[in-house]
């Protein structure tokens, strides 16, 4: 009988399966690593060698692998029944959720729409905004704002209001047209500001953009306190309180992709909270079922679902329909997720943890080659540079952020840096040591990538 390895497997998986946001010749060098099992924070291939899955499987999981209050909802769900369509009909995983999730989110978030991924809900915010201007008579309003360096997922409507030239530059002539407005990202502030000054000065040019096409624009949509894909660039909550102010003023929407940053990230279940703010959109994915099910919902505000209700001659009623909708075991896990946050100080814990980590990359601000050690709650990002006194990058066709990956990955750790930005997201039962390692391993990838 032959045995499973990484190797068999590997060569399998390079006859057919083509990776997301792999060149997949790559591959040639590394071969893509199968994961046999994986337990709270760590990963197990098939030679039974294990990685720290530091970045949660890209963002994804909260609580650890195989948590066994997620696992035992899905299989609670499973005899009953796994999905229905939730057009004409309805369930109560679905139902039991939204019920939760308008009682925790931001006031005045009173309707749930559900799709199926990030990039998805992204799609839907972004036609429901639209058909509500339409709705309200007011056709000009379509035009959506964005912030330089923001991603907001990768389908072409989603991808149109991001802003990273590496997944957009290609596909840049089948993208509708918006309005990029300079990111307060506070890598970019003046010696000796802080951040909220920084960030107060840059909502000039948000302010200056809203007064002067306010009546062609549909919505603003930014990321809030952290553009994670556009290298985990950081900003104050001002910044939102003054977009919430705007955006009422000039009647615009304000769209919140907390896709990546909810669920605890930032220190507060959602990023919003810190700028005492409710969005007109809510954008929530990823954290939304632990990491265990493809699942996302939108959640809006009672005027905005009433612009959409009337008789069906009217023809108002809201055109978005994914298959997997709602599915009934995605919703199981989602509130099994949940249940794990009303269980217990999650919050609380993940402060020291914070703190821990804070303590940890302190030291990093006076290495050679680190031009910035930033963090937000539970996402910690340090960025290296070539020159430390000019801030020059390395340029990116040296990949030194790949020399970095592998040797995290012969260290047992798996960082996965965005160009010169390695970053730590990990699920919130990682421990203090295994932060230490996590950051002690980032050091030496460091010390390696910029030799
Ligand atoms: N918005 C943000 C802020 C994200 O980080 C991501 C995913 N990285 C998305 C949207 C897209 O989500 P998905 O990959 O599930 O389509």
């Amino acid at each position: 009988m032959s045995t499973v390895t990484n190797s068999s497997l590997a060569t399998r998986d390079l006859q057919h399966v083509w990776h997301p946001c792999t060149q997949m010749k790559d591959h040639e060098q590394q071969p893509p690593i199968p994961v046999r099992r994986a337990q709270g924070v760590w990963l197990e291939d098939f030679d039974g060698r294990r990685y720290l899955d530091a970045i949660s499987s890209w963002w994804v999981n909260l609580f650890g692998h195989a948590h066994p209050r997620i696992n035992s909802a899905i299989t609670a769900q499973l005899p009953q029944f796994e999905h229905v369509m939730l057009a004409g009909f309805t369930h109560e995983p679905a139902i039991a959720l939204a019920e939760e999730l308008v009682r925790i989110t931001p006031p005045g978030l009173t309707r749930c729409f559900y799709a199926d991924s990030g990039s998805a809900a992204i799609e839907v915010a972004l036609k429901m905004s639209f058909h509500y201007w339409q709705n309200q008579g007011q056709p000009r309003k379509r035009v959506f704002v964005t912030l330089s360096n923001s991603y907001h997922g990768e389908t072409l409507g989603a991808l149109a209001v991001g802003n990273v030239d590496l997944y957009k530059g290609t596909y840049a002539p089948l993208l509708m047209d918006v309005l990029t407005v300079p990111s307060p990202d506070c890598y970019g502030r003046e010696p000796g500001e802080s951040w909220a000054e920084h960030t107060r000065r840059k909502f000039s040019l948000m302010q200056t953009a809203l007064e002067r096409y306010a009546e062609d624009i549909a919505a603003v949509i930014v990321e809030p306190l952290v553009q994670c894909a556009g290298g985990m660039r950081m900003y104050d909550p001002v910044y939102l309180s003054m977009l919430r102010a705007a955006c009422d003023r000039y009647g615009v929407h304000l769209i919140a992709d907390e896709i990546a940053v909810g669920f605890g990230r930032t220190g507060t279940m959602f990023a919003c909270e810190q700028a005492r703010i409710s969005p007109d959109f809510l954008c929530l994915s990823k954290g939304l079922t632990g990491g265990y099910l493809p699942l996302s919902v939108v959640l809006t505000k009672e005027s905005i679902y009433e612009a959409f209700y009337a008789e069906f001659i009217a023809q108002r009623a809201f055109l978005h329909s994914h298959s997997y909708t709602g599915n009934a075991l995605g919703c199981a896990a989602a509130r099994a997720t949940l249940g794990i946050f009303f269980n217990g100080p999650v919050l609380e814990t993940n402060e020291r943890l914070a703190a821990h980590m804070t303590q940890r990359l302190a030291p990093l601000v006076d290495h050679p080659h680190v031009s910035d050690v930033r963090q937000t709650g539970m996402i910690g990002a340090i960025e290296f540079v070539r020159d430390k006194a000019t801030r020059e990058p390395f340029p990116w066709q040296e990949r030194r952020g790949q020399i970095l990956y592998r040797h995290a990955l012969e260290r047992g750790v798996l960082l996965r840096p965005i160009g010169n930005v390695v970053y730590f997201m990990p699920p919130y039962v990682i421990t203090p040591a295994e932060i230490d390692l996590m950051i002690e391993v980032a050091v030496q990838g460091i010390d390696r990538a910029c030799a």
